[in-house]
């Protein structure tokens, strides 16, 4: 059975079932007929009332000769379906209405007295054939003649039934049954099996690299199979293009600062870059491309370790007031050139726990990000504050906002709203929010940004109050 299909063990085990079912239904009538005490009673009480009739039939109208008593026998025979004879005393047989049918009876019990109705006893004897009688033998007034009634036993009578009479049309019933059984199991088999196979050949599919959701058909189980199969695979699928896009993002990004070097180290090489003044130039160019190289391989293997939770993370307590303020004092001079107003807007603030460095990471993203977007004249707001067991940052700029459908997806690695809107040496790779993401993630919090198209973007950091020290405080 290892190597059976599921369908030919289901086939199987309807077909034995089947079986079971019409054996133990045969076995069941069979032996209720033969030993139901009713029919017993049935062939006991025709010996004995067939023996009585008989008798009185021979004492009180003697039949004249031997002939007329002999065809009288028969016509009783005929009629009652019994076995008649007629013994004397010594047990001669005169007659014997089975003769021609059965072995010749052998030794019978013979009465001593005549008895009658339902004294009388029933025996049983087996013939040479094998073939097992109840009889009764009754003694004739006068005492020299005994009339004996057989009948075969009821499972003999049944056979000859069933041989005779029902022989043919059993066969026939049994045979149509069992072919209706077989194409009832098959086509159960197939039945069950059918929404198997279909999954298992859209799972091959699936293996073999066609994205095609299974359809959600057949019985509620294999619909729930295959819920589960097309949304492991929808997963297996996303991840394999994160990857063949994460491959792709790296390489554009790193294609252009290294042919950029090439070029300029090459024209530097070969002289066609000449004067110092020009060869420092190219030089400050490999120099910045470099960085820039070096600063998104820094950024990716942060990353890295952010998402797999391997980052070394410096925890202490901390006051975001504090970290606000060299926030706001690194950038207000560069705000200022841009003729950007900065303002700010917090008061004392419960500590959080967290690395300062990460956080103010996060903090140096949003504001770098608010200023490079913001137009000369705009204005960005830095405030804080606390709500309920939250501290919640935010950044808020006049610049050209987020379209609905970025929101989301400007916290994915390399996703840039235009990259035509990023220029100058100082561009980013869309790695920013990425990393912003991953660390409020693993201090515990959530960042998130509401933004409006043309009048500019809230970008909101949230992080969980220090409980232990605010109970203390408070
Ligand atoms: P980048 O290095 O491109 O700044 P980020 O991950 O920091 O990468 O940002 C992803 C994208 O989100 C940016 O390319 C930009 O399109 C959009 N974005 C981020 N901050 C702002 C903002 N304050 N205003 C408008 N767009 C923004």
């Amino acid at each position: 059975m290892r190597g059976t299909s599921l369908q030919a063990r289901l086939f199987i085990s309807y077909v034995i079932l089947v079986g079971i079912v019409i054996g133990v239904i045969a076995i069941g009538i069979v032996l209720s007929l033969t030993s139901s005490p009713i029919l017993y009673r049935t062939i006991t009480q025709r010996l004995r009332l067939a023996s009585d009739v008989v008798a009185l039939q021979l004492e009180d109208q003697p039949l004249v000769t031997l002939d007329s008593v002999y065809s009288y026998l028969y016509t009783v025979s005929a009629q009652t379906q019994l076995r008649v004879g007629l013994l004397t005393r010594e047990e001669v047989i005169l007659f014997d209405s089975g003769i021609s049918l059965y072995p010749a009876f052998p030794d019978l019990d013979v009465p001593e007295e005549r008895l009658s109705g339902y004294d009388l006893p029933v025996h049983t004897f087996r013939d040479e054939k094998g073939g097992v009688w109840f009889y009764t033998t009754k003694l004739l007034k006068g005492g020299y003649l005994v009339i004996v009634m057989a009948t075969q036993r009821p499972e003999q009578v049944l056979r000859t039934i069933f041989r005779e009479e029902l022989g043919v049309t059993t066969v026939i019933a049994g045979f149509i049954a069992i072919v209706l059984a077989l194409i009832f199991s098959f086509a159960m088999a197939n039945w069950i099996s059918k929404p198997l196979e279909r999954l298992v050949a859209g799972a091959q599919s699936v293996a073999s690299g066609k994205h095609n959701p299974l359809p959600l058909k057949g019985p509620r189980e294999v619909r729930m199979l295959s819920q589960a199969f097309n949304d492991m695979s929808s997963r297996v699928f996303a991840s394999q293009q994160s990857q063949k896009d994460f491959v792709t993002n790296v390489s554009h990004e790193l294609k252009t600062p290294i042919t950029s070097i090439q070029g300029y180290a090459q024209a530097i090489l070969d002289g066609t870059v000449l004067g110092e003044e020009s060869i420092e130039q190219a030089a400050t160019i490999i120099f910045n491309e470099a960085n820039r190289m070096h600063g998104m391989v820094m950024d990716l293997l942060t990353l890295a370790k952010l998402e797999t939770g391997i980052a070394d993370m410096q925890m202490s307590l901390l006051d975001l007031r504090v970290l606000l303020d060299h926030l706001l004092e690194r950038f207000t001079v560069l705000a200022h050139q841009n003729q950007i107003e900065l303002v700010s807007n917090y008061s004392n603030l419960a500590p959080v726990m967290g690395d300062g460095e990460q956080i103010l990471r996060v903090f140096t993203n949003l504001l770098e990000n608010a200023l490079k977007y913001t137009p000369a004249g705009g204005r960005i707001s830095v405030s804080a504050l606390q709500s309920g067991n939250w501290i919640v940052v935010q950044f808020s700029d006049t610049g050209p906002g987020i379209p609905v459908e970025d929101r989301e997806r400007i916290f994915e690695r390399f996703y840039q709203v235009d990259a035509s809107r990023r220029g100058g040496l100082s561009h980013g790779v869309g790695l920013g929010l990425a990393i912003a993401r991953e660390i409020v993630l693993s201090h515990g919090g959530m960042i998130r940004v509401e933004s409006e198209l043309g009048k500019g973007s809230i970008f909101s950091v949230e992080l969980p109050v220090c409980s232990e020290v605010s109970t203390v405080n408070g």
